[in-house]
C-alpha cells in the first residue's frame, strides 16, 4: 500500500509517500481527474512503490482505499483455488471485516470522505443523462467546506415554479451533519457574474471563457477566479433580520421585553 511499510506485521506511515498521498487527495478534490494527477506523479519523477510506471487504476486505488484512513477492511480477497493460488475478489462469498483505527491515518476522514463523494459524482458525470445537460457552471463552484464540487438540483420538477440550485456534493450524498453549506439559486451565479463585470446582461459564453472557478468560503459568499489569474469576491446573501439588527436596536427590544414582563 503507497503511503505505507509493512514493518514487523504493522502498517507504519512512510512519511515521504504519505506526503504525496496527501497532495493526490489535494489535487483531486482542486479538480484534477486521475489522468492529470498520474502525468503529473509522472512529470515530477515520484517513484511508485515497485518502481513501475504510475496507472490512473494506481491513483484511483490510492484515492479510494480505506487503509489511508487509517482502516482496514480484511478478506477483500481470497485464494479461489489452493493449487493454482489463483486470487479472487470476495464478492461476498466470504465475510468481509471492517476495523475502524487499526493504524496510523495518512488522510483526514472528512477529506476521505469528500474524495468518495466526489468518486461517486465523477463516475455518474461520465454517463450524462439527456435530464441533466452540461451547463457552464458544472465541475466549476466548490465549497469551501472539504472542496466537494456543487451540483445542479432541480426543485419543483414538473411545476411552473422548478427552479435550478446548486448544492454542495458532499452536502448532497452526506447530509447536512457533513457539510452544512447552503445552497445557491442559479440565477443568483448569473446575476453575480453579471455584477462582478459591471454588467447587467448574463451570458453564458462569456461565463465560459472568462470564469476558472468559483468557491465558496462561506454560505453568502461568492469567489470567482478568472482566466487571467484575478479574483473577484461577491455577496449574494441578504443578510437576515438578525444579523442586521444594531447594538442599539437589540438593547431596546430587551427592554420592551423586561417591561413586558414587570407588568405581567
Ligand atoms: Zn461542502
Amino acid at each position: 500500500m503507497y503511503g505505507y511499510d509493512f514493518r514487523d506485521g504493522m502498517l507504519m506511515v512512510n512519511p515521504q509517500e504519505a506526503a504525496i498521498v496527501r497532495m493526490i487527495f489535494a489535487d483531486y478534490l482542486s479538480g484534477m481527474g486521475r489522468n492529470a494527477i498520474m502525468r503529473k506523479l509522472i512529470r515530477l519523477g515520484i517513484p511508485t512503490k515497485l518502481g513501475g510506471r504510475w496507472a490512473e487504476n494506481t491513483v484511483a486505488s490510492i484515492l479510494t482505499n480505506e487503509k489511508v484512513v487509517g482502516d482496514l477492511c480484511l478478506q477483500k480477497g481470497f485464494i479461489a483455488d489452493h493449487l493454482t493460488k489463483q486470487k479472487r475478489v470476495n464478492r461476498g462469498e466470504l465475510p468481509k471485516y471492517y476495523v475502524e483505527g487499526a493504524h496510523e491515518a495518512v488522510i483526514d476522514r472528512a477529506t476521505f470522505d469528500a474524495v468518495q463523494a466526489e468518486v461517486v459524482r465523477r463516475a455518474c458525470k461520465c454517463k450524462p443523462t439527456s435530464k441533466e445537460p452540461r451547463c457552464e457552471f458544472s465541475g466549476i463552484i466548490r465549497c469551501g467546506r472539504y472542496g466537494a464540487n456543487f451540483t445542479r438540483k432541480i426543485n419543483g420538477i414538473g411545476t411552473q415554479y422548478a427552479k435550478a440550485n446548486w448544492a454542495c456534493a458532499t452536502y448532497t450524498t452526506h447530509g447536512k451533519e457533513h457539510c452544512a453549506a447552503k445552497r445557491i439559486p442559479e440565477d443568483i451565479l448569473r446575476q453575480k457574474f453579471a455584477e462582478a463585470l459591471g454588467s447587467n446582461a448574463y451570458d453564458a459564453d462569456d461565463f465560459i471563457a472568462r470564469v476558472a472557478a468559483i468557491t465558496i468560503p462561506e454560505d453568502g459568499v461568492l469567489v470567482f477566479t478568472f482566466k487571467d489569474g484575478t479574483q473577484k469576491t461577491i455577496l449574494w446573501e441578504k443578510h437576515s433580520r438578525r444579523d442586521s439588527w444594531t447594538d442599539e436596536m437589540k438593547s431596546k427590544a430587551k427592554d420592551a421585553a423586561k417591561r413586558r414582563l414587570g407588568n405581567g
